[in-house]
């Protein structure tokens, strides 16, 4: 039995809420579904592709958890439109965590061509600002929520292997969180980032590879799971963090961020 189930089963922080995570049929963003399903939300999960989204599906179904899903690329606004229908359909939203993101070439920024400048902001910066946005009227037919951007370590410091154009997409999330956390206090919206280092996914194969240098910057000398992700997101989005917005959590085992 997964261990989270086994000692989660009593835990319902998120009864009766609804959440929305993109990118999330498989690394952190189906950690994360899984997490806030088993502790009692009702989640909708997306993707680009849809053998995907009926993967994921039938495996969190299976565990008998209480999720719903759809294709949704998040920089296609026809998607994010389906999206938000869905989430209509089941009452609104309470959480959003935008978990999405792309980086389809890392390397020098030097080498970024504009094609593929343009598909790291639409994915990782305009679409996690205007779903934020498109969400506002749901979140707030809740009476308010919490919205979670996916930010990086590499936002911090950028990495010639990562990419550099990665991390400015990642850092315009750091400003995204504050400007918003600003504007959406009024309607009882807390709006919080997490920034993860290297992490167990395919996303992050390319550095899990690196036998030699890996862990050379991390403290814990080992890479995170994507539950090490979804414990952080999840907890942003509880109760217990009622009075925390605006803010970022580092969750890379510490590797340098800031002061
Ligand atoms: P992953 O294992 O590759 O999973 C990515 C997920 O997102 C998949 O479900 C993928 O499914 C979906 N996806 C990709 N592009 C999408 C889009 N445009 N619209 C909607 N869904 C999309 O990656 P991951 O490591 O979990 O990464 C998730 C997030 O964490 C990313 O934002 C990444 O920048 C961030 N992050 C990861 C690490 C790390 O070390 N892994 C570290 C820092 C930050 P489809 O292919 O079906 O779309």
């Amino acid at each position: 039995m997964n261990l989270c189930v086994r000692h989660c089963s009593q835990i319902t922080r998120f009864n009766g809420k609804i959440a929305v995570i993109t990118g999330s049929t498989q690394g952190i963003g189906l950690a994360t579904a899984r997490r806030f399903a088993q502790e009692g939300a009702k989640v909708i999960i997306c993707s680009r592709k849809q053998q995907n989204v009926d993967d994921a599906l039938k495996t969190l179904n299976n565990e008998g958890l209480d999720v719903t899903g759809l294709v949704c690329h998040v920089a296609k606004e026809d998607e994010r439109r389906n999206l938000i229908y869905e989430a209509e359909k089941f009452g609104g939203i309470d959480i959003l965590v935008q978990n999405a993101g792309a980086n389809p070439k890392p390397g020098p920024i030097i080498d970024c061509s504009e094609s593929m400048w343009n598909k790291i902001m639409d994915t990782n910066l305009k679409a996690s600002f205007f779903l934020a946005k498109e969400s506002l009227p749901l979140i707030r037919k809740r009476g308010g929520g919490s919205i979670i951007f996916m930010s990086t370590i590499g936002a911090y410091v950028p990495r010639k292997k990562v990419g550099a154009a990665y991390s400015v997409s990642k850092t315009g999330l750091l400003m995204l969180t504050k400007a918003m956390a600003g504007e959406f206090a009024e309607y009882n919206i807390r709006v919080n980032s997490v920034a993860p280092g290297l992490i167990e996914t395919n996303f992050a194969q390319i550095l899990l590879e690196d036998s030699e240098k890996k862990y050379e910057e991390i403290l814990l000398n080992r890479s995170g799971k994507p539950e090490s992700v979804a414990g952080v997101i999840t907890f942003l989005a509880s109760q217990d963090a009622e009075y925390i917005t605006g803010e970022n959590i580092v969750i890379a085992g510490g590797m340098t961020s800031r002061l």
